[in-house]
Order: structure tokens, then sequence, then C-alpha cells
């Protein structure tokens, strides 16, 4: 099998240009070399200059935390997806639970009028994931349930809705080329990860959906991601079962110390095990 574990990080809301740029000197040489593992990071957007300069000898990709579908124009704060190659992107984030305003940790603080501002939805995930592959950027589309869904039962259909709506329109050669990430709304940001085993068990049903709609080959080759709470401790056990092909990482992608010992993890199961 020819897929190579994709660790990507996740800065969200977090790091200066110093600080972004500190992390990555700090990363290079614990991840540069590292073979059958891709890494990337995702600095917020006023980072993503520096950062991608910073990394400019580095196999560390640098990706976008989102982007928007069209090329130029009249989008207020928004960045398309040639700004995003412009400064050096060959990844974005899209879809992330807390850009559709479904958060891990809900912020008692935030009113629905205020949440609004997190409005992505199934459509606009496709219109982005669309846009960016259009363009050469990597989408990674992010899908999960809440934990409501998951105790009523309806994680499966949640999911698998997702991914059907998400990647609705798009070739088998694309989506063979994109990640999907399995993040489970209620184990984002919260310490607690999902089970290894049924995080398994739902990235086959991703990988189930693609199958059924893209054909084998778009199945054997898309990357599904598992992400919510990886962490060094838990990242051997998360990783090495055969559906999930790397991690999502939020808080601990923001440690170079233990977002480079995820990356090595991965590795060195994708040396030993089924990338061989
Ligand atoms: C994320 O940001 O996508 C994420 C999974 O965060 P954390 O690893 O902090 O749960």
């Amino acid at each position: 099998m020819a897929r190579v574990p994709l660790i990507a990080g996740n800065w969200k809301m977090n790091m200066t240009v110093a600080e972004g740029v500190t992390l990555v000197k700090e990363l290079m040489p614990r991840v540069d070399g590292l073979g059958k593992v891709e890494v990337a990071v995702c600095p917020p957007a006023t980072a993503l200059h520096a950062v991608g300069r910073a990394l400019a000898d580095s196999q560390i990709a640098l990706g976008a935390q989102d982007v928007f579908w069209a090329a130029s124009g009249a989008f207020t704060g928004m960045l398309s997806p040639p700004m995003l190659i412009d400064v050096g992107c060959t990844y974005a984030i899209v879809g992330h639970s807390e850009r559709r305003g479904r958060f891990g940790k809900p912020d008692e603080s935030l009113s629905p009028e205020a949440a609004q501002v997190f409005g992505d939805t199934d459509a606009s995930v496709n219109l982005k994931a669309k846009a960016a592959l259009g363009y050469g950027l990597s989408p990674i589309v992010c899908v999960g349930e809440t934990l409501p869904e998951r105790e009523d039962g309806r994680t499966d259909e949640v999911v698998a809705g997702q991914v059907r709506s998400c990647l609705a329109g798009l070739s088998a050669e694309q989506v063979a080329g994109l990640a999907l990430a399995y993040e489970p709304v209620w184990a984002i940001g919260t310490g607690r990860a999902c089970e290894a085993p049924e995080a398994n068990r739902v990235c086959g049903i991703i990988r189930s959906v693609v199958r059924d709609a893209y054909g084998a080959a778009a199945a054997d080759s898309v990357r599904v991601q598992y992400g919510g709470s990886v962490s060094e401790k838990n990242a051997h056990d998360l990783i090495s079962q055969p559906e999930i092909d790397g991690g999502l990482v939020g808080g601990a992608s923001l440690d170079a110390t233990k977002f480079s010992q995820i990356a090595q993890v991965a590795s060195v199961i994708a040396k030993d095990m089924r990338y061989a």
C-alpha cells in the first residue's frame, strides 16, 4: 500500500510571527530526514509568509487553516487559493469543526449571533475543497460528529453524509490526492481522544464512502487522518490502526518536542508496517 501518513499541525489562533519561526526552527532538525511520513504545519494567516520562508529548505510543508473559493474580489477578510500558494502553502484545512461553529469545548460566552461568524457548512466546505484543488492546493477536509450526535447513535450517518457532501462533484483523481480528517468534535481540545479501535472503525467508514462514490483506486489512495487530542502518548495506538493515515494535531503541534515525537512515531509505523 502506497499511502504515506500525513502529520499536520493546526496551530489555530496561536503564535506570533517570531514564535512561529522559532517553533519551526526547533522542528526542522527533528523532523527533516524522517522517511515515510509527510509533516505539515498550519500557522495563523499572519505567520504564513514568515514561516514559509523559514521552511524554505525543509521537508515540512506549509498549510493554511482555511481558504476561500474565489480567486480575488470583494471578499473582505478572505484568503484565496492563489494568495496561499503565493506564500508557499501546499495544504489548506477546510471544514474544521471550529469553522463550522461546532466546538469540542463549548464556549458559553459565544451568543448565537456571535457564533454566526463560524459559518462553514458542507456546501461551503465543498466549494473550498473544489477551489483549493483547482489551484493545486491539497485540502485537508475535516468531518466529525458532535457528542449529542454520537450519543444519539448517529455518528456513522453524520460522518458519511459530511464526506459525500463535502466531496460532491470532485473527480476520483482529485479525491485520491486529498486528505480527510476524522475529527470527532467532542475529542477536539478536550484531552479525551477517541479510542483507537473506534477511530479506526469510523475512518474505515469514511474510506468505504469514498470507495462507493469514487472507486477502489481513490479509496486506496486517499489519506484518512484522525484528529482530536492526539498526543505523543496516544499517537502510536492511533496511527498504527490500519485505516488511520496520520493525524491532524492541534494543541500538541505547538510544542516542538511533542509534535516531532508524533511525526517520528508515524514514520516508524510506516516503515515497519503496511507502508513497507
Ligand atoms: C484540531 O485542531 O484539529 C485538533 C484536533 O485539536 P487538538 O489536537 O488540540 O484536539
